[in-house]
């Protein structure tokens, strides 16, 4: 066991606070990371204000991890002291259900979200806003060289996250693909769809993210507060992936989506929102969600990133400004990830 230093929740909607943690002795499959970045997700603060409902305090976010391995068990094979690796939204699984051999083990029963779970011995588990974390190796993921472990942070799940729905739904050369939202998950989308090929569309409600979109790869930019938009954009996308946290009119962005075209939401509002089914039913349009992705699909994200030069575009912060970034983070301004530098907490 070693105690090490920690940013945490206390309670609900409190703001954080510097504390320590315990981690668990390094295991024989276990590797132990000094962590040196961790990206602070829109889903973090969902968590931090029990948004989605019942959570587990004190609660230490961060799924977005980059460092260097310290200390390997007597039985790890695929790491080494040294090595620069991530950890990204689970930590551990069954390893033997049709989903972990499938390799998505996000849909895994027995999955175990890296902070805001129990373990299998029901101690809670806490996340990247801390000095070091030990993970079982088959968890843990390799950064490629030619990444920097800051810019890499945010791909751990933002970049995986929009990554994974566009390889399934097949975005690439020929297809027009629209980005809803321009954070954190959404200028990797833009960046990630463009480098597979796609013709890349930026829907947002912040003019000042023009120049920005276009500079991220997207082709085109539309202002989704703008109504004009909405009646000019009709049947215009055959791939439309919304990345807002907020509750949002579904049905008016299903219109933009072509018949038999799909949108996939990954922003997870807080809220219920409402559907007029009509909206599906008028063009067999699909609508579907997505959640992070696996951990083979978490290298390939990685891999795919590195070799197509994709970092985020990240704002480094001092673990003492956390509190200050939630709060850009909910009002919008963030250009386009926070990461905490590590070694200040
Ligand atoms: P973020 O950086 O805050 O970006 C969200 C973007 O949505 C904002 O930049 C803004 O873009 C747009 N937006 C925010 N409020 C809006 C509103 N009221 N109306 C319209 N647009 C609004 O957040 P993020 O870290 O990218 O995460 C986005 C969402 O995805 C969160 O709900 C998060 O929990 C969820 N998430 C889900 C998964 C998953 O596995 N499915 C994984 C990670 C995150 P514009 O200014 O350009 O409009
Ligand atoms: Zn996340
Ligand atoms: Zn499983």
């Amino acid at each position: 066991m070693s105690t090490v230093a920690a940013y945490a929740v206390p309670a609900a909607k409190e703001p954080l606070r510097r504390t320590t943690i315990d981690r668990r002795p390094v295991g024989d499959h276990d590797v132990s990371i000094d962590i040196a970045y961790t990206g602070i997700c829109h889903s973090d603060i969902h968590q931090a204000r029990a948004g989605w409902g019942e959570a587990i305090f004190p609660m230490v976010p961060g799924h977005e991890i980059t460092g260097v391995v310290a200390e390997v068990g007597a039985a790890v094979t695929g790491f080494a002291v040294g090595d620069r690796v991530g950890v990204g939204c689970l930590v551990e699984s069954c390893r033997t259900c049709a989903h972990c051999r499938g390799g998505q083990e996000q849909f895994c029963p027995s999955m175990v979200f890296t902070y805001n779970a129990r373990d299998r011995h029901g101690e809670p588990t806490y996340g990247g806003y801390s000095r070091s974390i030990v993970v079982d190796e088959n968890y843990v993921l390799r950064i490629p060289d030619t990444l920097s472990l800051e810019a890499a942070a945010p791909l751990l799940c933002a970049g995986l996250t929009t990554y994974s729905p566009l390889r399934y739904w097949q975005a690439g050369p020929g297809s027009k693909v629209a980005v809803v939202g321009l954070g954190g998950l959404g200028h990797l989308a833009v960046k990630i769809a463009h480098a597979l090929g796609a013709e890349v569309s930026v829907l947002s409600r912040s003019p000042g993210k023009r120049e920005d979109a276009v500079k991220l790869g997207a082709d085109h930019f539309h202002l989704s507060s703008d109504p004009a938009t909405f009646a000019r954009l009709t049947g215009a996308f055959d791939l439309m992936l919304s990345t807002v946290s907020e509750p949002l009119d579904l049905g008016a962005y299903l219109s933009l989506v072509r018949n038999d075209g799909t949108l996939v939401n990954v922003g997870a509002p807080e809220a219920p929102v409402p559907l007029n089914l009509f909206a599906l039913i008028d063009g067999r349009k699909r609508l579907a969600g997505s959640m992070f992705g696996g951990i083979a699909e978490t290298q390939e994200t990685l891999d795919f990133c590195a070799e197509h030069g994709i970092g985020a575009d990240i704002e480094m912060i001092s673990a003492d400004r956390i509190n200050e970034a939630y709060g850009r983070v909910l009002a919008g301004d963030v250009r386009y990830r926070f990461v905490i530098d590590a070694s200040t907490i």
